[in-house]
């Protein structure tokens, strides 16, 4: 199996475009035709992490954070990162990395942090904007099966747990082909009226060259008409952030000290506790503090994330009980996520979880 394979599966997950505009997620180093050995997973990627890799003769790392976030214009080992880059390239390691666009993922990082504190019926607390596209399009009569299975199949109608979902309505189409066409229907030169399907559905952003190269294989039309609009809903499948519940409300305290427990962090911090029961809780892996002001719009009893900054503590003192768990802390079961995937996926494929705690910062 080739490492072009794997990445290809992560890709399925958590699509590229999905990435915010900052990221650099995606491939780091190294080439996707090699053989692969195996993957070894892990939050950062550092120079011991590198190390593993090869101890374990494994050529593939999968990393949540990005090893690049620059452009270089010399690579010669003067930091961390080009020392890593060096190292990877001289033992033949490719690096790979899926960050925000794993974060935006329905099932992704905040999925498993939620899952992690024991939430229900969770839902993307910032669902992404301007990110589906309307599609229409029109067939001729007795083709539009052919034409709809032909999008469905690349990913359009898929709106939360339902597939296929288009709408269709008749009517009629015109048209006069000119010297040189070779009409599916009518003659050169002459007006024609066609009864038509009008087909519409939706699709993700990312995903209009797929839809647009199926619909012109499938249509029998020499021109087939195809019109695409942004739409203004949120998509309710991706985004950052999650909220959800919590079965039973829990006293503020024993909901902090297991928080603490659950992502083993040595100091939690957190404001003033003031709910008395926490039962909806809002949460964002890393730093989520701009996701705060939704939280408490949502009417969340509390706020997780892994870290913010003094200022933005203050003003919601009544409002909603806030903990920071740490950076690492909060995202550090990012790597369950890639195996759990790359298992059902790979059954037979070698997986290590990192052993080292790249955690650059400590507490006293
Ligand atoms: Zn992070």
């Amino acid at each position: 199996m080739k490492i072009k394979e794997i990445i290809c599966a992560l890709e399925q997950f958590a699509p590229l475009p999905l990435q915010d505009d900052f990221d650099n997620a995606g491939l780091q180093v190294g080439l996707t035709e090699v053989e692969i050995t195996g993957a070894l997973l892990c939050l950062d990627v550092t120079e011991a992490v590198i190390d593993e890799a090869l101890t374990l003769n494994l050529n593939l790392i999968i990393s949540h954070h990005p090893l690049i976030f620059k452009g270089y214009k010399s690579i010669t080992g003067k930091d961390y990162v080009e020392r890593c880059i060096l190292k990877a390239i001289k033992h033949d390691i490719a690096i790979y990395s899926a960050h925000t666009n794993l974060d935006n993922a329905f099932g992704g990082v905040n999925f498993k942090i939620a899952e992690k504190i024991g939430l229900k019926d969770v839902q993307i607390l910032a669902p992404k904007e301007e990110s589906l596209l309307k599609l229409i399009t029109y067939t001729p009569l007795g083709y539009a099966d052919k034409v709809r299975e032909a999008l469905f199949f690349v990913g359009c109608g898929s709106i939360g747990n339902y597939n296929s979902c288009s709408y269709s309505s008749k009517g009629e189409g015109t048209f006069r082909a000119k010297e040189g066409a070779t009409p599916f229907c009518g003659h050169i030169g002459e007006m024609h009226s066609e009864d038509e399907i009008k087909i519409e559905t939706v699709l993700p952003f990312y995903k209009k060259q797929e839809a647009i190269q199926a619909l012109i294989e499938a249509h029998p039309y020499e021109e087939p008409v195809y019109d695409f609009y942004l739409l203004q809903n949120m998509w309710k499948q991706a985004g950052a952030g999650i909220i959800g519940s919590l079965g039973i409300a829990e006293p503020e305290l024993e909901f902090l000290k297991r928080i603490k427990d659950t992502f083993k962090t040595t100091c939690l911090k957190h404001n003033k506790p003031v709910k008395h029961l926490i039962q909806r809780v809002a949460l964002c892996g890393g730093a989520g503090a701009s996701l705060l002001p939704l939280a408490i719009r949502n009417k969340a009893d509390a706020f997780i994330t892994g870290e913010m900054k003094y200022h933005d503590y203050f003003g919601h003192e009544a409002e909603i009980l806030i903990a920071e768990t740490g950076h690492y802390e909060s995202e550090q079961y990012t790597t369950e996520i890639f195996r759990t995937l790359l298992k059902e996926t790979f059954p037979d494929f070698t997986l290590q979880i990192s052993k080292i705690n790249t955690n650059p910062i400590k507490y006293l």
